[in-house]
């Protein structure tokens, strides 16, 4: 995948790193939960007790992995990394959970993605602090319980529904991250511009705001690119001529969408009319995982009233056949 792919590319995550925001003041926009999440905060340190385990959902790039690293900042706490997909047996999860120093904050990332054991681990783990390691194999094995240090459990996915609400009900707090607004968007490229030097105007954010799938991750990657077109072909001075061209380059239209979101568009209407459209075929037809469909391209192209989801499938709405500039059939709404 391409230049608006919300998912990292492996030369990414230094840079990331370095443009992630390190406390809850310098995050910007996610407003409510923000507040929310100072609350929980503060009430914590008041109480000095670790807080309630967080559960953070969204997509990919909404600013969830920095949120975790937020979190423990502001308690004054370290931080452990982890992802669903590493946590395969239940040793894997009981190595962590056994070593974590009292207050630490462990975050699981894609925690939907965790193997069924280590989950029935963690439910223990989070409600009594408390594993039980299971030793020797058949009629002879015995589980032998272990204490754990308070801690606090910050768990991140992009498909909350797939969470077994055993696991979601031990969460105390649960953040919904959404689409950032271009006028945010803005303020995350106007920090990011001054923090990689970058002479970036008011227009010039703007321009990129407004193309970056309301993606923070995005934004970031779009001034880069955009960057290295000013500095090569002007005098490295963000106009909004200078955006707009560098992103037409690149692929991405004047709504943002990219080729994925257009490839879906595409088949949507041109071989299937419109719909409605089963997921999954709309996925074969683009040679894509279901996943991928659902997770990267499909909520933004609702959020953009393109398309929308009915009971019997994905149908295109007259904004769609407008932005690829196609003519509906006769009947098509009905
Ligand atoms: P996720 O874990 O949801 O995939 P990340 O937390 O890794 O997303 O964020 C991706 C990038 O976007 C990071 O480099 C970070 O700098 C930037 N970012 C995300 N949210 C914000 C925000 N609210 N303010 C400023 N930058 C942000």
């Amino acid at each position: 995948r391409d230049l608006v792919s919300p998912e990292p590319d492996n030369d990414e995550y230094a840079i990331e790193a370095a443009l992630r925001p390190k406390r809850l003041d310098e995050f910007i926009g996610q407003a409510r939960v923000r507040e929310q999440l100072s609350l929980v905060l503060e009430s914590a340190m008041r109480r000095n007790r670790p807080p309630d385990h967080v559960l953070m959902s969204g997509g990919p790039g909404l600013g969830k992995t920095t949120l975790a690293m937020i979190i423990a900042a502001e308690l004054g706490m370290p931080l452990r990394v982890t992802s669903g997909p590493a946590l395969e047996r239940a040793g894997d999860l009981a190595a962590i959970l056994s070593t974590l120093s009292e207050g630490e904050v462990l975050f699981i990332d894609e925690i939907h993605r965790m193997a069924r054991p280590a989950e029935e681990m963690l439910y223990l783990a989070m409600e009594d602090f408390r594993v039980d390691i299971v030793v020797g194999k058949g009629p002879g094995a015995t589980s032998i319980p272990l204490d754990i240090a308070p801690f606090t459990l910050v768990g991140a996915t992009t498909r909350a529904g797939l969470l077994p609400a055993p696991l979601r009900d031990r969460f105390g707090f649960t953040a919904h991250m959404d689409f950032y607004e271009a006028a945010e968007l803005e303020q995350v490229l106007t920090r990011s511009a001054r923090l990689l030097s970058v002479d970036l105007p008011p227009e010039g954010a703007h321009e990129i705001a407004r193309r970056s799938r309301g993606t923070p991750r995005i934004a970031n990657r779009l001034l880069r690119r955009v960057r290295d077109f000013s500095e090569v072909r002007a005098d490295g001075l963000v106009t909004r001529e200078i955006a707009s061209a560098a992103l037409n380059l690149y692929e991405v239209d004047g709504e943002g969408l990219d080729r994925l979101d257009r490839a879906v568009l595409g088949v949507l209407l041109r071989k299937f009319g419109g719909g409605p459209v089963g997921l999954s075929t709309l996925a074969v037809a683009v040679g894509e995982e279901p996943e991928t469909v659902e997770v990267v391209a499909e909520p933004f192209l609702v959020r953009q009233g393109l398309i929308a989801r009915t009971p019997r499938g994905r149908v295109a709405t007259a904004s769609a056949w407008a932005h690829l500039g196609l003519t509906p059939p006769p009947d098509a709404f009905g």
